[in-house]
Protein backbone atom coordinates (compact mmCIF):
# COMPACT_ATOMS: atom_id res chain seq x y z
CA UNK A 1 0.00 0.00 0.00
CA UNK A 2 3.16 2.40 0.14
CA UNK A 3 2.87 4.91 -2.67
CA UNK A 4 5.44 5.26 -5.46
CA UNK A 5 8.01 8.39 -4.23
CA UNK A 6 6.40 11.79 -3.94
CA UNK A 7 8.54 13.22 -6.79
CA UNK A 8 5.93 10.84 -9.55
CA UNK A 9 3.25 13.21 -7.93
CA UNK A 10 2.04 16.51 -7.33
CA UNK A 11 -0.16 18.74 -5.74
CA UNK A 12 -3.86 18.73 -6.76
CA UNK A 13 -6.21 20.45 -8.35
CA UNK A 14 -8.76 18.78 -9.92
CA UNK A 15 -12.69 18.26 -8.90
CA UNK A 16 -13.42 15.11 -6.88
CA UNK A 17 -15.72 14.48 -9.86
CA UNK A 18 -12.32 13.10 -11.42
CA UNK A 19 -12.38 10.09 -8.97
CA UNK A 20 -15.08 8.72 -10.50
CA UNK A 21 -12.17 7.28 -13.50
CA UNK A 22 -13.69 5.55 -16.06
CA UNK A 23 -15.47 2.35 -13.89
CA UNK A 24 -18.34 2.09 -15.35
CA UNK A 25 -18.35 -0.28 -18.39
CA UNK A 26 -16.36 -3.09 -16.53
CA UNK A 27 -19.45 -3.56 -14.65
CA UNK A 28 -21.77 -3.51 -17.38
CA UNK A 29 -19.42 -5.80 -19.28
CA UNK A 30 -19.51 -8.25 -16.25
CA UNK A 31 -23.42 -8.38 -16.20
CA UNK A 32 -23.23 -9.37 -19.89
CA UNK A 33 -21.84 -12.59 -19.40
CA UNK A 34 -23.95 -14.46 -17.18
CA UNK A 35 -27.41 -13.49 -19.12
CA UNK A 36 -25.91 -14.41 -22.09
CA UNK A 37 -24.99 -17.91 -20.75
CA UNK A 38 -28.68 -17.99 -18.98
CA UNK A 39 -29.80 -17.58 -22.05
CA UNK A 40 -28.56 -20.44 -23.62
CA UNK A 41 -29.01 -22.56 -21.27
CA UNK A 42 -32.79 -21.77 -21.41
CA UNK A 43 -32.67 -22.24 -25.51
CA UNK A 44 -31.28 -25.37 -25.67
CA UNK A 45 -32.23 -27.36 -22.71
CA UNK A 46 -35.98 -28.22 -23.25
CA UNK A 47 -34.91 -29.75 -26.80
CA UNK A 48 -32.67 -32.51 -24.74
CA UNK A 49 -34.26 -35.59 -23.56
CA UNK A 50 -31.92 -35.91 -20.87
CA UNK A 51 -32.20 -32.11 -19.75
CA UNK A 52 -36.00 -33.34 -19.25
CA UNK A 53 -35.36 -35.98 -17.14
CA UNK A 54 -33.00 -34.12 -14.63
CA UNK A 55 -35.85 -31.09 -14.81
CA UNK A 56 -37.20 -32.66 -11.59
CA UNK A 57 -34.08 -32.31 -9.91
CA UNK A 58 -33.63 -28.77 -10.78
CA UNK A 59 -36.82 -27.74 -9.58
CA UNK A 60 -36.18 -29.04 -6.11
CA UNK A 61 -35.62 -26.45 -3.60
CA UNK A 62 -31.89 -25.51 -3.69
CA UNK A 63 -30.01 -26.05 -0.84
CA UNK A 64 -28.69 -23.20 1.09
CA UNK A 65 -25.43 -21.17 0.39
CA UNK A 66 -23.58 -20.76 3.86
CA UNK A 67 -23.61 -17.15 3.02
CA UNK A 68 -26.67 -16.21 2.31
CA UNK A 69 -28.10 -13.12 2.84
CA UNK A 70 -24.63 -11.80 3.75
CA UNK A 71 -23.36 -8.33 2.67
CA UNK A 72 -19.51 -8.21 1.89
CA UNK A 73 -17.96 -5.16 0.36
CA UNK A 74 -14.38 -5.39 -1.43
CA UNK A 75 -11.70 -2.98 -1.59
CA UNK A 76 -9.19 -3.17 -4.32
CA UNK A 77 -6.77 -1.51 -3.24
CA UNK A 78 -5.41 1.96 -5.51
CA UNK A 79 -6.68 2.40 -8.86
CA UNK A 80 -4.66 1.11 -12.50
CA UNK A 81 -5.21 4.95 -13.43
CA UNK A 82 -4.06 6.88 -11.11
CA UNK A 83 -0.77 7.22 -11.49
CA UNK A 84 -1.97 9.14 -14.77
CA UNK A 85 -3.93 11.73 -12.31
CA UNK A 86 -1.36 12.66 -9.46
CA UNK A 87 -3.58 15.81 -8.85
CA UNK A 88 -6.77 14.16 -8.40
CA UNK A 89 -5.28 11.35 -6.11
CA UNK A 90 -2.68 13.64 -4.05
CA UNK A 91 -5.93 15.91 -3.05
CA UNK A 92 -6.19 15.93 0.61
CA UNK A 93 -8.65 14.40 2.68
CA UNK A 94 -10.28 14.13 5.99
CA UNK A 95 -9.78 10.70 7.46
CA UNK A 96 -10.64 11.80 11.36
CA UNK A 97 -6.88 11.53 12.93
CA UNK A 98 -5.39 13.86 10.05
CA UNK A 99 -5.66 14.84 6.27
CA UNK A 100 -4.35 12.37 3.93
CA UNK A 101 -4.07 11.85 -0.04
CA UNK A 102 -7.18 11.08 -1.46
CA UNK A 103 -5.95 7.82 -2.71
CA UNK A 104 -2.41 6.78 -3.87
CA UNK A 105 -0.88 4.60 -6.95
CA UNK A 106 0.04 1.74 -4.62
CA UNK A 107 4.04 -0.82 -5.42
CA UNK A 108 4.51 -2.38 -7.52
CA UNK A 109 7.00 -5.74 -8.44
CA UNK A 110 10.37 -5.18 -9.25
CA UNK A 111 9.17 -6.45 -12.91
CA UNK A 112 6.44 -3.99 -13.38
CA UNK A 113 3.39 -5.96 -12.04
CA UNK A 114 1.57 -3.15 -9.94
CA UNK A 115 -0.37 -3.83 -7.17
CA UNK A 116 -3.55 -2.38 -8.68
CA UNK A 117 -3.76 -5.18 -11.16
CA UNK A 118 -2.88 -7.60 -8.27
CA UNK A 119 -5.55 -6.25 -5.71
CA UNK A 120 -8.06 -6.07 -8.42
CA UNK A 121 -7.30 -9.55 -10.04
CA UNK A 122 -7.84 -10.95 -6.46
CA UNK A 123 -11.02 -8.87 -5.76
CA UNK A 124 -12.73 -9.98 -9.05
CA UNK A 125 -11.65 -13.81 -7.87
CA UNK A 126 -12.69 -13.43 -3.89
CA UNK A 127 -16.05 -11.89 -5.58
CA UNK A 128 -16.94 -14.96 -7.44
CA UNK A 129 -16.14 -17.31 -4.85
CA UNK A 130 -18.55 -15.40 -2.11
CA UNK A 131 -21.15 -15.04 -4.57
CA UNK A 132 -21.10 -19.22 -5.50
CA UNK A 133 -21.36 -19.15 -1.45
CA UNK A 134 -24.56 -17.03 -1.30
CA UNK A 135 -23.22 -13.51 -0.39
CA UNK A 136 -24.12 -9.94 -1.95
CA UNK A 137 -21.00 -8.32 -2.64
CA UNK A 138 -20.07 -5.14 -3.53
CA UNK A 139 -17.16 -3.49 -5.39
CA UNK A 140 -15.48 0.02 -4.38
CA UNK A 141 -14.54 -0.24 -8.36
CA UNK A 142 -15.27 -1.26 -11.13
CA UNK A 143 -12.48 -1.65 -13.94
CA UNK A 144 -8.50 -1.44 -13.37
CA UNK A 145 -7.73 1.67 -15.82
CA UNK A 146 -9.96 4.40 -13.46
CA UNK A 147 -8.92 7.19 -10.82
CA UNK A 148 -9.67 6.30 -7.45
CA UNK A 149 -12.42 6.29 -5.98
CA UNK A 150 -10.69 8.49 -2.55
CA UNK A 151 -10.45 6.30 0.81
CA UNK A 152 -13.39 8.27 1.94
CA UNK A 153 -15.33 7.03 -0.54
CA UNK A 154 -14.10 3.43 -0.58
CA UNK A 155 -15.37 3.67 3.72
CA UNK A 156 -18.45 5.19 2.05
CA UNK A 157 -19.46 2.40 0.15
CA UNK A 158 -19.25 -0.35 2.42
CA UNK A 159 -20.97 2.00 5.27
CA UNK A 160 -24.09 2.41 2.96
CA UNK A 161 -24.27 -1.28 2.13
CA UNK A 162 -24.34 -2.08 5.74
CA UNK A 163 -21.74 -4.55 4.78
CA UNK A 164 -22.05 -7.39 6.64
CA UNK A 165 -18.14 -6.94 6.65
CA UNK A 166 -15.68 -5.35 4.24
CA UNK A 167 -12.15 -6.24 3.42
CA UNK A 168 -9.64 -3.86 1.44
CA UNK A 169 -7.09 -5.75 -0.55
CA UNK A 170 -3.43 -4.47 -0.70
CA UNK A 171 0.07 -5.62 -1.06
CA UNK A 172 2.92 -4.39 0.42
CA UNK A 173 5.90 -2.70 -1.00
CA UNK A 174 8.97 -2.75 1.76
CA UNK A 175 12.48 -3.74 2.22
CA UNK A 176 13.18 -6.87 -0.76
CA UNK A 177 14.09 -9.36 2.54
CA UNK A 178 11.41 -9.09 3.77
CA UNK A 179 8.81 -11.43 3.96
CA UNK A 180 5.17 -12.52 4.44
CA UNK A 181 1.59 -11.10 5.31
CA UNK A 182 -0.14 -9.31 7.63
CA UNK A 183 -4.01 -7.62 8.60
CA UNK A 184 -4.34 -4.31 9.79
CA UNK A 185 -7.52 -3.66 12.07
CA UNK A 186 -8.82 -0.33 13.52
CA UNK A 187 -8.10 1.29 16.18
CA UNK A 188 -10.51 3.13 18.50
CA UNK A 189 -9.90 6.91 17.54
CA UNK A 190 -12.96 8.53 19.48
CA UNK A 191 -14.88 8.45 16.26
CA UNK A 192 -18.04 6.26 14.27
CA UNK A 193 -15.44 3.23 13.75
CA UNK A 194 -14.96 2.65 17.67
CA UNK A 195 -18.11 0.28 17.86
CA UNK A 196 -17.10 -1.80 15.04
CA UNK A 197 -13.22 -1.92 16.30
CA UNK A 198 -14.19 -4.97 18.26
CA UNK A 199 -15.93 -6.71 15.10
CA UNK A 200 -12.79 -5.54 13.25
CA UNK A 201 -10.68 -7.78 15.85
CA UNK A 202 -12.51 -11.10 15.20
CA UNK A 203 -13.02 -10.72 11.08
CA UNK A 204 -8.80 -9.60 11.46
CA UNK A 205 -7.87 -12.61 13.19
CA UNK A 206 -10.41 -14.82 11.16
CA UNK A 207 -8.69 -14.11 8.28
CA UNK A 208 -4.81 -13.88 9.31
CA UNK A 209 -6.09 -17.69 10.34
CA UNK A 210 -7.50 -19.04 7.07
CA UNK A 211 -4.68 -17.02 4.98
CA UNK A 212 -2.01 -18.56 6.88
CA UNK A 213 -3.46 -21.99 6.50
CA UNK A 214 -4.45 -21.78 2.42
CA UNK A 215 -1.78 -19.63 0.99
CA UNK A 216 1.15 -21.26 3.27
CA UNK A 217 2.96 -17.36 3.24
CA UNK A 218 4.78 -16.45 6.39
CA UNK A 219 3.57 -14.03 9.30
CA UNK A 220 4.88 -10.63 8.15
CA UNK A 221 8.51 -10.63 9.31
CA UNK A 222 8.32 -7.07 9.60
CA UNK A 223 5.20 -5.78 10.52
CA UNK A 224 2.99 -6.39 13.60
CA UNK A 225 2.64 -9.25 16.06
CA UNK A 226 1.88 -12.53 14.56
CA UNK A 227 0.22 -10.89 11.23
CA UNK A 228 -2.20 -8.63 13.31
CA UNK A 229 -1.33 -4.56 13.18
CA UNK A 230 -3.72 -2.16 14.59
CA UNK A 231 -3.55 1.48 13.00
CA UNK A 232 -5.17 4.57 13.54
CA UNK A 233 -3.98 6.55 10.18
CA UNK A 234 -6.17 4.50 7.04
CA UNK A 235 -9.13 6.38 6.27
CA UNK A 236 -10.64 3.30 5.25
CA UNK A 237 -10.56 2.13 8.22
CA UNK A 238 -11.45 5.20 10.63
CA UNK A 239 -14.29 6.14 8.27
CA UNK A 240 -15.50 2.38 8.46
CA UNK A 241 -18.98 1.77 10.51
CA UNK A 242 -18.80 -1.59 9.76
CA UNK A 243 -16.49 -4.37 10.44
CA UNK A 244 -13.60 -3.90 8.05
CA UNK A 245 -10.10 -4.68 8.15
CA UNK A 246 -7.17 -4.65 5.30
CA UNK A 247 -4.77 -7.20 3.79
CA UNK A 248 -1.45 -6.58 2.63
CA UNK A 249 -0.93 -9.90 1.17
CA UNK A 250 2.85 -10.08 1.13
CA UNK A 251 5.59 -7.76 -0.10
CA UNK A 252 5.99 -7.35 -4.17
CA UNK A 253 8.88 -6.21 -3.55
CA UNK A 254 10.63 -9.76 -2.38
CA UNK A 255 11.61 -12.09 -5.13
CA UNK A 256 9.65 -14.93 -3.68
CA UNK A 257 6.49 -13.31 -3.26
CA UNK A 258 6.28 -11.63 -6.13
CA UNK A 259 6.97 -14.46 -8.20
CA UNK A 260 4.01 -16.25 -6.20
CA UNK A 261 1.61 -12.62 -6.98
CA UNK A 262 2.25 -13.29 -10.56
CA UNK A 263 0.83 -16.53 -11.22
CA UNK A 264 -2.82 -17.02 -11.33
CA UNK A 265 -2.96 -20.04 -9.55
CA UNK A 266 -1.90 -18.63 -6.24
CA UNK A 267 -3.88 -15.46 -6.61
CA UNK A 268 -6.94 -17.91 -6.46
CA UNK A 269 -5.58 -19.97 -3.47
CA UNK A 270 -5.57 -15.96 -1.57
CA UNK A 271 -9.00 -15.37 -2.77
CA UNK A 272 -10.32 -19.08 -1.27
CA UNK A 273 -8.27 -17.99 1.73
CA UNK A 274 -9.64 -14.70 1.93
CA UNK A 275 -13.08 -16.01 1.28
CA UNK A 276 -12.44 -19.03 4.28
CA UNK A 277 -11.65 -16.22 6.42
CA UNK A 278 -14.22 -14.20 5.45
CA UNK A 279 -16.92 -16.88 6.00
CA UNK A 280 -15.69 -18.27 9.55
CA UNK A 281 -16.15 -15.02 10.70
CA UNK A 282 -19.62 -14.39 9.05
CA UNK A 283 -21.01 -17.86 10.42
CA UNK A 284 -19.51 -16.95 13.58
ZN1 LIG B 1 -1.78 -0.70 -1.10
Amino acid sequence: MRALPATVLAVCGLIASACGGTGTGGAAAGQAAPATEAGQAAATAPTKEAAAKEAPAKDAPPKAKPLEGKVVVIDPGHNGGNYRAPKAINRKVNVLTQMKACDTTGTSTNDGYSEAAFTWDVSKRLTKILENRGAAVKLTRTSNNGVGPCITERAAIGNKAKADAAISVHADGSAPGNRGFHVIMPKKINGPVDKVVGASGKLGVAVRDAFRKGTGLPYSTYIGRKALDYRSDLGGLNLSTVPKIFVECGNMRNATEAAKFRDPKFRQKIAVALANGLQHYLQS
